[in-house]
């Protein structure tokens, strides 16, 4: 049976606004400070979510539109 998959997403300004240490705790491998540095060119690229690395299906938003298993 087909089945799709999705990445969660978490928007920007809720990294945002963590601390550091949440940040890392939530996205890492990584600092706080590049991190947040990561997001902020996100943001700038248009983006509203944080979907993920491993995403290559994504709209301008950065929503993960689903992966497909047959
Ligand atoms: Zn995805």
């Amino acid at each position: 049976m087909a089945s799709t998959t999705y990445h969660i997403h978490i928007p920007i300004v809720s990294l945002l606004a963590m601390s550091d240490a949440e940040l890392e705790e939530t996205l890492s491998p990584g600092t706080g400070v590049e991190l947040r540095a990561k997001l902020v060119l996100m943001q700038a690229a248009g983006k509203t979510v944080f979907t993920g690395d491993d995403c290559d299906q994504q709209d301008a938003n950065g929503v993960c539109l689903g992966h497909r298993r047959d």
